[in-house]
């Protein structure tokens, strides 16, 4: 076997490793570069291998930095399979959807998104597999619904890829098991520097709290696939153990509410139970602009939970622009906002921002961060995700440079492994 690193080397995003397996080459996650207009570039950088030639590629979860590149390699004469989870199919049909009508349209459309999603071939967890003279299983990562770590083996030698990792206290999913013992591991190192201290529970109360108390009118900003499925259940939850502040939840994009029934759909595979996610579905959502008329005059208490989850696009600066001279309204930014987003420059301090005819606006509200909202493993869950390989070569990948840095001294530290920083372009050899 021989690995072929490209994508998520120099970041967070555009995650793809080739894998050359003993019948043909794979690729594991095909995902979009996102971010600045820099880093979008990346995205028209020739792939080393022809999609033509490609056997198979095997998507360990839904996220657009994951999967959003897949019809792109389908226009490029990909032809399938795309190996996934059940669940992991259903979030990505919602994601590359919706993905099509944000991009141009020389570089995907919805018939290539419509083509690529008739390939998928899903497996469950643990469910062994053979594919181009080699083993395959997915396994759970927690992260977000259906995300996957994949073990391949073949030649009597193993290799698992992690995918993005999940922290121990996910709300909604169960704690990550280690990963097994292989001779190669390929992991994310997203917050390899860091162990986590705040608390979204904590964080989101405090918010709700405040609306409720003062009549005040929240925005939250979420991305419409897992983060708001955590936010509607904290908030649920909240509800149900604070009866005595009432707050109307209104939820203002569609993609959230499909997403809210596959995590119905699959509420077996989270710690919830499946009337929670039942509950979801009662909570008002915009759906036809005579909706959204009625609700741009109200007053508070009120909450609206719209995406995107840094500002980039979607429903929420409608919100933004209909309630910007109303000082006690507070835009509440849960999670990392990325370099060169509208939701990154609030955080900094800016508040101008585009409404969604252009017109420029000035949000003379709050607004509150919290860094707490993440579904990604800390150093600590990191470092015990891979306790299991004592004498494997660690190549790490998906963090910024000082994330994977530090990640590197920490497993060579305490867990004794040979660990190297990928990068775009290196070819390793498995023998
Ligand atoms: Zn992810």
């Amino acid at each position: 076997m021989k690995l072929l690193f490209w994508g998520a080397t120099d970041d967070v995003t555009g995650s793809m490793t080739f894998l050359k397996l003993p019948e043909g080459e794979v690729l594991i996650d095909c995902g979009l570069a996102q971010g600045t207009s820099e880093t979008e570039k990346i995205n028209d950088i020739p792939l080393p291998l022809n999609p033509k030639s490609l056997k198979a590629v095997f998507i360990t979860h839904a996220h657009l930095d994951h999967s959003g590149y897949l019809p792109r390699l389908v226009r490029k004469g990909f032809n399938g399979p795309i190996f996934c989870t059940p669940p992991t199919a259903k979030l990505m049909r919602i994601i590359l959807l919706d993905s099509a009508t944000l991009n141009e349209d020389d570089f995907y459309n919805k018939q290539d998104v419509e083509k690529t999603l008739h390939m998928v071939k899903t497996y469950e967890w643990d469910e062994h597999f053979e594919f181009a003279g080699a083993s395959a299983r997915f396994m759970p990562s927690g992260h977000i619904l259906g995300a996957s770590s994949i073990l391949i083996k073949a030649q009597r030698k193993s290799i698992i890829f992690s995918g993005d990792l999940g922290r121990s206290d996910d709300p909604l999913l169960p704690p990550l098991p280690p990963a097994p013992s292989a001779d190669i591991v390929v992991m994310e190192s997203t917050y390899g520097s860091k162990i986590r201290s705040a608390d979204m529970k904590k964080d989101l109360h405090s918010f709700l709290a405040t609306i409720a108390r003062d009549s005040r009118i929240g925005i939250i900003a979420s991305f419409a696939v897992a983060r708001a499925q955590t936010l509607l259940t904290l908030i649920h939850e909240f509800h149900e153990a604070h009866p005595e502040y009432k707050v109307r939840v209104v939820m203002d994009s569609p993609m959230m509410k499909e997403a809210n029934k596959v995590y119905q759909q699959y509420s077996r595979l989270t710690t919830k139970p499946e009337s929670l996610f039942a509950a979801l579905d009662e909570i008002d959502a915009i759906e036809y602009q005579k909706e959204w008329q009625s609700l741009k005059n109200k007053s508070g208490p009120l909450i609206i939970l719209s995406s995107s989850g840094m500002l980039t696009g979607g429903r929420i600066t409608r919100h933004l622009a209909n309630w910007c001279d109303e000082e006690k309204a507070i835009l509440f930014l849960p999670g990392y906002q990325g370099k060169g987003t509208p939701g990154r420059a609030f955080t900094e301090g800016r508040r101008d921002f585009k409404g969604p005819d252009g017109r420029v606006s000035v949000w003379s509200g709050e607004v509150w961060t919290s860094e707490a909202f993440s579904s990604h493993a800390d150093q600590k869950d990191l470092t015990e995700w891979v306790s299991h390989n004592q004498k494997s070569q660690v190549f790490l990948l998906h963090g910024e440079f000082e994330a994977k840095k530090a990640l590197k001294q920490k497993l060579e530290e305490s867990n004794s492994l040979k660990v190297e920083i990928a990068e775009r372009g290196q070819e390793y050899s498995i023998n």
